[in-house]
């Protein structure tokens, strides 16, 4: 009898531990089909065995728990080929609600999307850096607030907010820690957003965020090794490695524009407080400002009727309007700063061997002007057989990289955390 004591508490307490690995497992592989369904849809349950290795009559009540939480529905019967026809299973755009929201320097956006990123509201409006956080925050609160109303007679459960950010956030707190453009520091956002919306918040830094969209929806679906630049008024980065986002001992990693790759001219100021940062010889303000010199010295453009004729502030959506035309000082105020990111993704490209580099984020919009002189400046300043299988393309989400992300950062913890998703 005495002997059986421990030997029944060494019982209880393996099967407990039993009963635990057995639900991580099952965790990890609902986590496992829902990632396949969701990335080479239409799938059958047979193809869904033979890419996971788990056997069938796992993957069918996986597949089941999946359809029971409203994750995944069968979209119908393959019956191409020899094989006996097969239900299809993809992932359910109903599952459930997505709210986006970018808070950009000079904008604000917020998106609701179902689960497959498709719009179903979307406002974006401006913003000024100078109006300080809390009109900022006001501002877009009360834009998803309206999205919230919006999304009333759908009857759509909201799955979480996701928020993307320039500067340095701290994932475990939810706090973005500085934002040098924005000039703001220690804001307390998840606790901002949830104490108003009362829906699960998850935050991250913009270019980070769009990373997670291009490998989840973009251009970068099958890619393990590529980097996203976010060129705006910053240029951050987002690094993916190893088919996983690199987020450094900190998770502060990817701020790429604040590197002092240019030595000559090295004074400019940036807004981090540094001089010299590689993102002050490319992003938007640089251009703008290359323009305005341009202008001062009586050169010829199309640029002031434009001005003069719309009566809007010199941006870059005139410069590009005056690059459709052919005017030549805007097409070469695009094509030095091309030059200079040419040289910041030069830099990349030798430390990380990328398969390719996203360019993304604002400036994305004339990256037709921005990609030639990018391309020539990489081919000229990176190791060649690095640089030569590099390839620098051209995000599709345009300006709505931000804003995309953000969906992404909640589909992404769906994906991984598919049992958080209440069984319907
Ligand atoms: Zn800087």
């Amino acid at each position: 009898m005495i002997s059986l004591l421990p030997q029944h508490t060494n019982y209880s307490s393996m099967n407990t531990k039993n009963s635990a690995d057995h639900v991580m497992v099952r965790e990890l592989n609902l986590s496992l089909v829902l990632r396949y369904i969701h990335n080479e849809a239409p799938l059958s349950r047979a193809r869904l065995a033979e890419m996971t290795g788990l056997n069938k009559s796992t993957v069918s009540s996986l597949v089941e728990e999946l359809i029971e939480r409203g994750l995944v529905h069968e979209t119908g019967v393959n019956s191409l080929g020899k094989a006996r026809p097969a239900t299809l299973l993809e992932v359910n755009p109903q599952a459930g609600g997505i709210m986006g929201v970018a808070l950009g320097v000079d904008f604000v956006a917020v998106a609701l999307t179902n689960f497959i990123g498709e719009i179903l509201w979307r406002r974006m409006e401006s913003a000024d850096p100078a109006d300080g956080q809390e009109k900022t925050l006001e501002k877009t609160l009360k834009l998803v607030d309206e999205a919230i109303t919006a999304c009333r007679p759908k009857k759509l459960r909201i799955l979480g907010l996701g928020l993307a950010t320039p500067g340095t956030v701290d994932l475990n707190e939810g706090v973005l820690i500085f934002a040098p453009n924005l000039h703001w520091h220690n804001v307390p956002l998840r606790k901002i957003f949830s104490e108003h919306t009362s829906l699960k918040i998850f935050i991250e830094n913009d270019a980070n965020a769009a990373a997670i969209a291009e490998h989840l929806f973009g251009i970068a679906r099958h890619c393990q090794d590529f980097v996203f630049v976010f060129a705006g008024i910053g240029i951050g980065g987002g690094l993916f490695l190893n088919g996983e986002l690199y987020r450094g001992s900190n998770g502060y990693a990817g701020e790429i524009g604040h590197s002092s790759i240019m030595t000559e001219p090295a004074q400019t100021s940036c807004h981090c407080g540094n001089r010299g940062c590689w993102e002050t010889h490319a992003n938007q303000y640089s251009i703008i400002q290359r323009v305005q010199a341009r202008m001062e010295v009586k050169r010829s453009s199309i640029i002031s009727k434009l001005l003069s004729e719309q009566n809007v502030p010199l941006s870059i959506s005139i410069i590009k309007q005056a690059a459709d035309v052919g005017d030549v000082e805007a097409i070469e105020s695009f094509s030095e700063a091309g030059h200079a990111m040419g040289q910041g993704f030069a830099g990349l490209i030798n430390i990380f061997n990328p398969e390719k580099i996203i360019l993304g984020g604002p400036l994305s919009m004339a990256g037709q002007y921005l990609l030639p002189a990018i391309e020539e400046t990489v081919s000229l300043h990176s190791l060649p057989e690095i640089g030569r299988q590099a390839k620098v393309v051209l995000s599709n989400f345009g300006p709505d990289a931000s804003l995309i992300g953000a969906i992404a950062i909640v589909v992404d913890d769906v994906l991984a955390n598919p049992t958080h998703v209440e069984r319907r």
